[in-house]
């Protein structure tokens, strides 16, 4: 795999930065707001970063409930912290 733009692309090809290689036009998902209606990435560059992206995301939420159950366990010592899947 190669980062380096070819000079010269086929006729309906398009080059993904991400992949770092040409593909078919058809790989890529139309975005009217780009110049040549198409994705900046391909499909599978575009799956990847989106799988990518909610991970990240998941886990940012992750780290926000725990911040909650330790400013909740902060705010009441003596309290028996029950989370709401064992509650009665
Ligand atoms: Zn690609």
């Amino acid at each position: 795999m190669s980062n380096t733009k070819p000079v010269t692309i086929p006729h309906g090809m398009k080059w993904c930065p991400a992949c770092g290689e040409c593909h078919a036009e058809t790989e890529f998902y139309s975005d009217r707001s780009r110049p040549d209606g198409l994705a900046r990435l391909c499909r599978k560059a575009d799956n990847k970063r989106r799988v990518e992206r909610k991970r990240v995301l998941a886990a940012a939420r992750e780290v926000a409930r725990v911040d909650r159950i330790v400013a909740w366990r902060k705010a009441n010592p003596d309290a028996l912290y029950v989370p709401r899947s064992m509650a009665l």
